[in-house]
């Protein structure tokens, strides 16, 4: 039985439990209300009797027939009611399991995602530290022979899975923050500017060109939200991106909405695959096996999650070999 089963099943049983109370005290009074009603019709008809008496059809025991009567008529109301409480014994049964069913659906969803989530960080934990155990061990066999050379480039490689883990370790705590988004008036022109020049010397190592068109925009939003979104876009398209290529960033209004666009003219996303790369951990296959490009698959899930708590939306258009367009659409315009 899986953990939810058993909690479906209690829940079902209160509902039944519950449902049942209300049936028997509903069919308890119905029962009293109706056997008081038969007996003052009872009382008028044998008040009535003295004048119909003399009819010629009057049974002498006039008053035990109709007392005889009075008695299968409740006896009538009784089966009837007990088959009803059946019924809705029966009838509520299934109600209630498929509203159980129904009321759990949301938690079980929200059990099942956390258990991925940590399945997948306790895999993502596991290759870096396994890395580091394999070099060291390594270089304590050597003991004595290992060179100072070897020290350092061992020392080095650790030193890039522990980063590795710190970058991890902040994606995760990002991930897993509820911070509500301080919304204030935002230059997206300004801000955007701004993240641009931070990572143009990251670019600058793979000869890769910034570029920017930046029309004044205002707009409600969260500053550090959209400095950080719009950072998780560029270095994306620097990373996904081949040397000596152009990343473009536009920030513009349009029909009454801001809008922030990176373009790169990088390796691209199959359409199979964009559905899928807003996911935790999701890593398109390009980027997992041909490219070995460093990364988590956690930026985007971060950039959607951060466009979200300030009420505006990502949106990709990608094409394999030709490049990737993301735009942060944050809608309205402050005046
Ligand atoms: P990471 O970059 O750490 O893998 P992300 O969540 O930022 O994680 O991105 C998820 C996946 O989306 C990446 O692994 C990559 O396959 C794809 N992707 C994101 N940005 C781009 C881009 N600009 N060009 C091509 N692929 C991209």
């Amino acid at each position: 039985m899986k953990p939810f089963d058993a909690a479906y099943l209690r829940m079902t049983a209160w509902y039944v439990v519950i449902i049942m109370i209300i049936s028997l005290l509903f069919s308890v009074w119905v029962y009293n209300q109706a056997r008081n009603e038969l007996q003052t019709g009872l009382n008028k008809v044998i008040e009535l009797k003295p004048m119909i008496v003399d009819y010629p059809q009057a049974n002498t025991n006039y008053s035990g027939m109709v007392s005889g009567e009075l008695n299968n008529s409740r006896g009538r109301l009784l089966s009837r009611l007990v088959l009803m409480n059946v019924g809705v014994l029966v009838a509520g049964s299934l109600a209630s399991y498929l509203l159980a069913r129904r009321t759990m659906r949301p938690i079980e969803e929200s059990v099942e995602a956390q258990e991925r989530f940590t399945a997948d960080a306790s895999h993502e934990l596991r290759t870096p530290l396994a890395a580091m155990k394999t070099e060291i061990e390594v270089g304590l066999r050597q003991g004595k022979k290992l060179s100072r050379e070897d020290a350092v480039t061992l020392l080095k490689s650790n030193l890039e899975e522990v980063e590795r883990l710190g970058g991890l370790a902040d994606g995760l705590l990002a991930l897993t923050q509820q911070d509500t988004a301080d919304l204030t008036q935002v230059d997206l022109d300004d801000v955007v500017g701004k993240t641009a020049n931070r990572l143009r010397s990251l670019a600058r190592a793979k000869d890769i060109d910034i570029k920017t068109e930046l029309q004044p925009v205002r707009v409600q939003g969260d500053i550090v939200s959209v400095d950080k979104i719009v950072g998780i876009l560029l270095d994306n398209a620097i990373k996904y991106s081949p040397e000596k290529t152009t990343v473009m960033v536009r920030a513009y209004q349009k029909d009454g909405h801001g809008y922030v666009a990176v373009e790169d003219q990088g390796i691209g996303i199959k359409a199979s695959e964009l559905p899928h790369i807003f996911d935790r951990f999701y890593r398109a296959d390009t980027s997992r096996s041909k490219t070995h490009i460093a990364g988590h698959g956690l930026g985007l899930s971060i950039a959607k999650k951060l466009a979200e708590n300030m009420g505006a939306s990502l949106e990709v258009k990608s094409a394999p070999n030709k490049g990737s367009v993301f735009t942060l659409l944050v809608r309205g315009i402050a005046s």
